[in-house]
């Protein structure tokens, strides 16, 4: 069985190391960067909760 990354915040699998000696990766999809991915399973959910507090971090700005 084979791990597959995904990015935490657009669920993309375009997946690459942007800096393997940081572990630092970086998507190709939506261009987010950081040690953070996560695997197949898990992933719906946290997309949901990202784009969920992202929705919240908006309202507060436009206050
Ligand atoms: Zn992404």
């Amino acid at each position: 069985m084979t791990k597959k990354n995904l990015c935490p915040r657009c669920g993309s699998k375009k997946m690459k190391w942007h800096d393997p000696q940081l572990g630092i990766w970086e998507c190709g999809s939506c261009g987010y960067r950081g040690s953070v991915v996560v695997e197949d399973s898990s992933v719906q959910k946290k997309v949901k909760e990202a784009k969920k507090m992202e929705r919240l971090s908006w309202k507060r700005q436009l206050k």
